[in-house]
């Protein structure tokens, strides 16, 4: 990918500003006239007009003028996406009411009431997504949920919004950058896969992943420049033969190796913990063909696969046909995976030219198309009418609101039957109790068990694609706290909780009786102070929770909390270093220098020691230690707490409290840092040994706990070590590896 954002532009006089304005506009004019839509220029040219005029004299933060913004999400509208001129004038007013004197009023005066409509759904969810609480947060993704219900264009505008955003993220500041990106990996990008605009969802996750990960995101993209000439060998040697056979099948197609994105690399790299050269599908070969009639293409397919899976041996799990019956996003192929000429294995996807512009545009193409839309359309609606029904039963604690929905978007599915043969499309991991919530409610609250293939399974059975499922009730079957734990669908939580809220309330007033007269018996009275401290001390969230767990018998009101709470028992440092002698956590917080002054969000925070304290506090959750992707967040008391980019909590803070983020940066600090290591293994006499010797002798790094576990002649062993940065792990992690009988090597999290 080329970068301009380095080369500052150089200053243009008006009339050259005013010459490059037209001219990326005459460009968009043109993609759009090569398009099968309709030729509606004049209104496209009035509304580009009438958004240049309004924009005129306001820049961007880059320096360009802004209206080069809204005519390159209109050109991401209609020549990525695929849409027509309701759409481009839509974008390149989209910004218009937000940001100038002119109201919707004003737009539906001179462009009609579809094109103001979905201006106005895009200036409600301007402001982004999250705002800097979660409630905020909750509520505007709410509205772009709403409005997405009502037009779908506007979701699909916003998003091409969100590209040129990111693609133009460079000249943002970091802390910016952080939130942006880290929304965007967190809503965008799965609402992308879910519209299906796999090319968008693909560039905003590598985009990301560009400003999260500047350093791994280089590296993994040098990787593949350099590997390319072998791969590219390859893959000559493994085409040769297929494009033969598809020649003599009298094809038209095209054939190609496709590198995967360096996002999807990362994270295979990641959740394996394998290195680079170890990702062995680092490629698929896409083999698309031209097909003027539809009723052919399912039979094409196959027809490929046989030949392919004549030269190549076929690995016998990995056929994945959704030809048959294509994802709920719309996408349809034929993927397979046979074993290549170096012996690896390799995925070839089979594609119709009409699939293909459905893989990388998602729905839109289907109006481009204008066939098969009753179906894939009701897809789409099915999906459209659970958020509507998620909506229609608002959860009240925002995050779990967010957790709901995010639910939805990120699963992949599974199709199963009922007993009468129905299809029912369902997230992966779903269980018995989510299908029958899927069916009805009803069925939901009463299940008590399930037959999966006529077998009796219970209701925590996870489904498979495929199964016939009948979902067995009684009238006294109650609805149970507990099946949170297995429930994945939104829908199925969602109306859970909602009944189990009801009960919640009962006891929870009991929690609130029951306290009170434990105070009262001890005479102590009730201050917010109090509360906070009891929270603090049971790790509970919030006061409700606490009334409930009283209520419900999880907390017990007892002499060892009263000894917690009361004055009387603040006998000093020693009893506390007594109490909790290998607190370390505690007894770092202590040494912890509280920034006085406001700390600037703006610049990078150095992550620094003076006077032998550190400015910073090491997140609990994910442990990071210098070389780390790491951003910073800024609690109640002013102090910094570091985490990794990638640790779950911090994915959440970076779309919740965008403004109490800072970018950090390790200056010099002479502190080691604790590392957690995971080794597995073969079991053998002397093993451990000479991974201590090899850690404390050879390496010279302090061991500050090792557990180890062996079951069958396979060992398990956990180890915490204190390294100065991320080079020492690495190097450890590759001495150990060399030992024999030793499987695997990784720093894990916590
Ligand atoms: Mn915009």
């Amino acid at each position: 990918m080329k970068e301009p954002e380095n080369i500052k532009p150089k200053k243009l006089t008006k009339k050259e500003e005013d010459q490059l304005i037209e001219s990326k506009f005459q460009d968009l004019l043109e993609g759009y006239l090569a398009s099968n839509h309709r030729k509606k220029v004049e209104i496209i040219e009035r509304a580009f007009r009438f958004a240049k005029e309004a924009h005129s004299g306001i820049r961007r933060r880059s320096g360009e003028p802004y209206i080069l913004h809204p005519i390159a999400v209109a050109k991401i509208v209609s020549q990525e996406i695929g849409l027509g001129s309701t759409s481009i004038c839509a974008a390149l007013l989209h910004d218009v009411v937000e940001d100038t004197e002119y109201t919707e009023e004003d737009i539906e005066a001179q462009f009609g009431k579809k094109i103001a409509s979905i201006v106005a759904g895009l200036t409600k969810i301007s402001g982004g997504i999250f705002g800097d609480k979660a409630s905020a947060q909750a509520e505007n993704f709410r509205k772009l949920l709403l409005s997405m219900a009502d037009d779908i264009r506007v979701i699909l505008i916003k998003m091409a919004d969100r590209l040129h955003n990111m693609r133009t993220l460079g000249s943002m500041l970091p802390s910016k950058q952080y939130k942006i990106a880290g929304e965007t990996l967190y809503i965008y990008a799965p609402l992308a896969h879910r519209l299906g605009l796999f090319a968008i969802k693909t560039e905003l996750e590598d985009l990301s992943f560009k400003y999260e990960h500047p350093e791994a995101y280089t590296q993994i993209n040098n990787n593949i420049a350099a590997s390319e000439s072998q791969r590219e060998h390859i893959y000559q040697q493994f085409a040769l033969p297929v494009k033969k056979r598809l020649d003599e099948m009298g094809l038209v197609y095209e054939m190609k190796a496709r590198v995967k994105s360096v996002y999807s690399i990362w994270n295979k790299m990641e959740t394996k913990h394998i290195p680079f050269d170890e990702v062995y599908d680092l490629y698929a070969a896409r083999i698309v063909f031209e097909c003027p009639n539809e009723a052919d293409e399912k039979r094409l397919c196959w027809n490929i696969y046989s030949e392919i899976t004549d030269l190549y041996r076929l690995h016998p799990e990995r056929t994945r046909d959704w030809v048959s019956t294509p994802k709920a996003n719309g996408y349809r192929a034929l993927h397979l995976t046979v074993m290549g000429p170096d012996g690896n294995w390799i995925e070839v996807q089979i594609r119709s030219r009409r699939m293909d512009e459905l893989a990388e545009r998602g729905f839109a193409a289907h109006w481009k198309y204008k066939i098969g839309e009753g179906e894939e359309e009701s897809e789409l609606a099915v999906w459209l009418k659970t958020i509507e029904d998620i909506l229609n039963n608002p959860e009240p604690n925002a995050v779990d609101f967010l957790d709901t929905i995010k639910l939805n978007l990120f699963s992949s599915e599974i199709v199963v039957f009922t007993p009468k043969g129905e299809l029912v499309t369902l997230p992966k991991n779903a269980t018995v109790l989510d299908l029958a919530f899927n069916l009805h409610s009803e069925l939901g609250m009463h299940c008590i068990a399930g037959k999966v293939n006529h077998k009796l399974v219970p209701l925590s059975h996870k489904l498979h694609s495929g199964d016939q499922v009948e979902v067995l009730t009684s009238h006294s079957q109650q609805p149970q706290e507990s099946w949170l734990g297995f429930l994945t669908t939104a829908k199925g939580i969602n109306r859970l909780r909602a009944v189990l809220r009801k009960d919640r309330r009962t006891i929870v007033e009991e929690g609130v009786k029951k306290f009170q007269s434990f105070l009262d018996s001890n005479n102590i009275t009730i201050s917010n102070e109090l509360i906070n401290k009891i929270l603090s001390i049971k790790q509970l969230k919030n006061k409700d929770i606490l009334y409930f767990a009283i209520g419900n018998n999880e907390v017990t009101l007892n002499d060892d909390l009263l000894s917690k709470i009361s004055p009387k028992s603040n006998d000093g440092i020693l009893s506390k270093l007594l109490r909790n002698p290998f607190s370390t956590a505690k007894s770092k917080e202590g040494s912890v220098v509280s920034n006085s002054e406001k700390i600037n969000t703006k610049e990078a925070y150095l992550l620094t020691t003076i006077d032998g304290k550190d400015n910073y506090i090491i997140a609990d959750c994910c442990h990071p230690i210098p070389g780390d992707d790491v951003l910073g967040y800024i609690d109640d008391n002013n102090r910094v707490i570091v985490h990794k980019l990638n640790c779950p909590t911090a994915m959440r803070l970076k779309s919740s409290f965008g403004g109490r983020l800072v970018a950090t940066k390790w200056e010099n600090t002479k502190q080691k840092f604790k590392a957690k290591i995971k080794i597995e293994g073969i079991d053998r006499m002397g093993i451990l040994q000479e991974i201590i010797q090899i850690i404390s002798t050879t390496l010279s790094i302090y061991i500050r706990s090792l557990n180890i576990e062996a079951d069958n002649g396979v060992f398990n062993s956990e180890l915490v070590v204190l390294v100065e940065d991320t080079a020492v792990v690495t190097h450890l992690c590759k001495k150990i590896k060399k030992i024999k009988g030793v499987t695997s090597v990784v720093r894990v999290n916590s």
